[in-house]
């Protein structure tokens, strides 16, 4: 039995109940990393450690490779069959050559990787690589400057000369298709490769509801005033750590007037051009990939 309903994007879904209630007992996770089938994934600048058919996950004792990592192990919970999951991040000058690790695999860009390894795999590295974004950049107090340490298995940091304590983050993103009719707009940023395009999006302000966030950012972007939002999925997105929420916003013009400061371009297409681009045969552009929710946004809206 699933965890949490299913939800069609990939970073979602996670098979592993994250056992919360552990974190805090340091002898529990102590015996859970000599539980005999303990599985680590590895990263090395917020890269996994994978080979071409996916993740590559090791044995929990492979953690000894690296007697002096600063980074914690994180624990990211068990699985159906009880096994506990880690994650650590190897020092930025760790280099395979020469280790018990040379030819299991690479450190591989997460992109690519999304593209080919299990969606269970995906989900656990996911939310891994959050943590360890935000580890990161916040090996110091936000109220005080004095360096946090890492408590609760790599869930919580805490400044000893405050006593502030510091939970990871998650930034809300609302990503959006703009529909009118039989038409929905794309955008294209400047940083994207030619010919691509995408939702538009944008992060929720303070103060904000999702559907003030969809109508503003639709609005700033591409001129467009939203009349209806319709909620359609969530993502955990690793980069660095938001969660994209998803919409369908219609709008009630069809006069596309860009923000440069946002947008490279944006125009409108129709239902059967949208088909074409999943489908990869529209001449002149294309969409995400399934594994991104812009592309699920647009196959739902496409589809009826
Ligand atoms: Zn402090």
């Amino acid at each position: 039995m699933p965890l949490a309903p299913l939800n069609p994007n990939a970073f979602a879904n996670s098979p592993l109940d994250r056992a919360a209630h552990h974190r805090r007992d340091p002898d529990w996770i102590a015996s859970a990393l000599d539980h005999p089938d303990a599985q680590l994934c590895l990263f090395q600048n917020a890269l996994p450690f994978a080979d071409e058919a996916g993740v590559v996950w090791l044995a929990a004792h492979a953690r000894g490779i690296f007697p002096n990592v600063k980074a914690p192990v994180i624990f990211l919970g068990l699985d159906k069959q009880g096994a506990p999951h880690f994650a650590l991040e190897a020092p930025d000058r760790f280099d395979l050559a020469g280790t018990p690790l040379e030819g299991l695999g690479e450190f591989a860009d997460m992109r690519g990787l999304a593209a080919r390894a299990r969606a269970d795999d995906i989900a656990i590295l996911g939310a891994a690589r959050a943590l360890f974004e935000w580890h990161r950049k916040n090996g110091f107090c936000a109220n005080c400057a004095e360096p946090t340490r890492v408590e609760e298995a790599g869930w919580r940091r805490k400044c000893d000369a405050c006593a502030s304590e510091h939970y990871p983050r998650v930034d809300p993103v609302v990503i959006m298709l703009p529909v009118k009719g039989d038409r929905c707009a794309l955008g294209r940023q400047a940083r994207f490769p030619p010919r691509f395009h995408s939702a538009l999006a944008g992060f929720i302000e303070p103060g904000e509801s999702i559907e003030e966030a969809v109508a503003r950012e639709t609005l700033e972007e591409a001129g467009l005033r939203v009349t209806h939002v319709r909620y359609h999925s969530t993502q955990p997105w690793p980069f660095p750590h938001s969660l994209m929420i998803g919409a369908i916003a219609e709008v009630e013009n069809d006069d596309i007037q860009i923000d440069p400061f946002e947008l490279d371009s944006a125009r409108w297409f129709t239902r059967a051009e949208v088909r074409d681009m999943l489908a990869g045969r529209h001449p002149d552009a294309f969409c995400p990939p399934p594994f991104a929710i812009a592309h699920q946004l647009i196959k739902t809206w496409a589809e009826g």
